[in-house]
């Protein structure tokens, strides 16, 4: 006996409607996005019981015919792909098919629609993918789709729904996906008959005090823009001032229209800001990318808020220098202030019983508007555009009046190196210089093939897990460059022979589980990347300890390697390496 037989309809839909519709939020978001497709400029939301019950989408667009009312509910019915071809240019939201498939296999609906050339609407329910009635029936043109009593028929899905208050939250959090990038059409969201949002049509900035500003119209004054525009892609929005970050910051990307999901774009943002955020406290921002939809892939998640990009390196280094150029175009890189970083420890105040603790001066913002760290002011050109953002470019201006051999730099609290500088008193930070330094050298030993290696008197076997393996194999070759003598032991374990001459021999395990964790942790898989992630890593465990003592040629040496350097401003992962203290600024102190 034949035993294989096609699924009926209803069980596939069921089926497919758990991976799309997981809870009310996911039908919030699909009957949004395809009011949105259908050029709604008018969208109401109104849930019971956090959707639970009920959850009702009201627009203006353009309605559906009767039949297509009906065949709207079918799976893979759709009107915005009809051949593979079209999926590599999506502009709509939607284009699956499955959504209302997958809502009313699992739901009780009710719809209503109309078109502009119509004259009668028609009203259709459906229950558990059954269509139990098709009438005509008086409605205004649009759609306006009920939901009722979701996961009627699948209790294990009702369990698994968190408290109202969550699922709320989740509602909520979905609708702000949908209206910070719709600023132009007006929304309102109503829970249990309250009205908790109600978004005028306005620009995105406003759209985003609408939301989070809770009335407070200065809300959006802790944000500084951003913009640029490149070959490849176009970034603009808002990032939050230093000073306004927090612990429950607003953190938002947005591609061609629709909210994602993008950890390692998160972390470029979070590498411009590195060592001006005090402690636990994060930056808020909203990003909006515009890019050739050819170049992304929305496909890769049913829920599609995971978005693989075709050049995500090129768009790090874009995104790292735009949000940098802006945060140092309002001068809120730390110019003085060395205590927010966990390395560094706070100064030793002297106690004086008279003094107000709150009187200390709190950093200020100060607007520089001369300030680019491009050198340029014009659009890239197209050609080598990409260099630009490798790294800022500085300005070939004459840092000292002496040569720097001449200069006797101070060591303070054996961490800062300083000395004069044309513009003022310059502050050196030394572990941070001596990392800029030995990156370089790293870089060029893998580029030119060859590194220097101390052999070890007795060889290291270190034991590493089977992803570590995996990676370990891919980056043998640069590490045998930069100076590791090293071969596969074991099915889990590498055995080093050399290390690199300026790494210690007590401190390999900890160097080597380092540098593999970054260039996980950043995702770095193509080779320039990991080389770079390599270079980083081991020259931060190498490089002066803050605390040692140097010499004054110590000293003096690492100044003159530093400022040998085309870059010598930031580390490569962008901390501040040197800081000017200006002439006005000492003048200031003693007026
Ligand atoms: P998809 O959005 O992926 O095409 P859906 O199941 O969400 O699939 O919707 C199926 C079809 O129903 C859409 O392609 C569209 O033609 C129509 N439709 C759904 N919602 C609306 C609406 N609010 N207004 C007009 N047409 C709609
Ligand atoms: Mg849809």
């Amino acid at each position: 006996m034949d035993i294989i037989h096609l699924l009926p309809d209803s069980v596939a839909n069921q089926i497919a409607a758990g991976e799309v519709i997981q809870r009310p939020a996911s039908c919030l978001k699909e009957l949004v996005e395809n009011s949105l497709d259908a050029g709604a400029t008018n969208i109401q939301v109104l849930v019971r019981d956090a959707g639970r019950t009920y959850l009702q989408v009201i627009d203006n667009g353009s309605g559906m015919s009767e039949t297509d009312a009906r065949m709207a509910f079918e799976r893979h019915a759709t009107s915005k792909i009809a051949v593979a071809q079209d999926l590599f240019a999506l502009r709509t939201m939607g284009f699956r098919g499955e959504a209302l498939a997958s809502i009313c296999a699992v739901a009780q609906v009710e719809v209503q629609t109309r078109r502009q050339e119509d004259e009668v609407g028609t009203l259709i329910h459906i229950s558990g993918s059954h269509i139990d009635s098709q009438e005509p029936c008086q409605c205004p043109v649009g759609t306006n789709i009920k939901v009722k009593n979701l996961f009627f028929n699948v209790p294990v899905r009702r369990k698994f729904l968190k408290t109202d208050q969550t699922e709320l939250r989740n509602l909520l959090n979905e609708f702000y996906h949908i209206v910070l990038v719709y600023p132009h059409i007006q929304f309102t969201f109503v829970s249990n008959d309250e009205i908790l949002l109600e978004l005028p049509v306005g620009t995105e900035k406003q759209r985003i005090e609408a939301v989070f500003g809770k009335g407070n119209k200065s809300y959006t004054s802790q944000f500084v823009d951003i913009a640029t525009d490149t070959e490849i892609i176009s970034i603009r929005g808002f990032i939050g001032k230093p000073e306004a970050a927090n612990k429950n910051p607003q953190q938002y990307f947005f591609v061609n229209g629709r909210y994602m999901r993008h950890p390692y774009f998160h972390k470029a943002i979070l590498t411009a800001y590195a060592g001006m955020l005090p402690g636990e406290l994060n930056p808020s921002y909203f990003v909006y990318f515009d890019i050739n939809p050819e170049l992304i892939d929305v496909n890769i998640h049913p829920t599609k808020t995971e978005i693989k990009f075709q050049d995500e390196q090129t768009i790090f280094q874009i995104l790292l220098a735009t949000v940098r150029e802006s945060l140092g175009k309002f001068n809120i890189t730390p110019s003085l202030d060395f205590n927010r970083e966990g390395e560094i420890e706070i100064p030793v105040v002297p106690n004086n019983p008279h003094s107000d603790p709150t009187s200390f001066p709190t950093p200020h913002v100060v607007f520089d508007p001369n300030y680019n760290p491009f050198s340029r002011t014009t659009k890239p050109v197209v050609k080598g555009w990409e260099q630009m953002y490798q790294q800022p470019v500085e300005e070939p201006i004459q840092l000292f009046d002496t040569p720097l051999s001449d200069i006797v730099p101070y060591q303070y609290k054996s961490k800062y190196l300083l000395l004069p500088s044309t513009s003022g008193l310059m502050i050196v930070n030394q572990h941070r210089a001596h990392v800029c330094v030995l990156y370089e050298q790293y870089i060029s030993q893998m580029n030119m093939g060859k590194g220097v290696s101390q052999q070890l008197l007795f060889p290291e076997v270190i034991d590493f897990a089977p992803d570590e393996m995996v990676l370990m194999g891919t980056i043998l070759d640069d590490m045998r460059y930069v100076g590791f003598e090293v071969e596969q032991f074991s099915k889990n374990a590498y055995s080093i022979t050399g290390i690199p001459a300026t790494l210690n021999a007590q401190d390999i395990q900890s160097a080597l589980h380092n540098m593999l964790h970054l260039i996980r942790e950043t995702g770095a898989n193509a080779k320039d990347e990991w080389r770079k992630k390599i270079a980083l890593s081991l020259a931060e465990d190498t490089a002066i300890p803050y605390g040692k003592k140097l010499t004054k040629e110590e000293a003096q040496h690492l100044l003159e390697q530093l400022f040998d350097l085309p870059s010598y401003r930031r580390t490569p992962d962008g901390k501040t390496v040197v800081s000017i203290l200006s002439d006005e600024d000492i003048q200031k102190r003693f007026n």
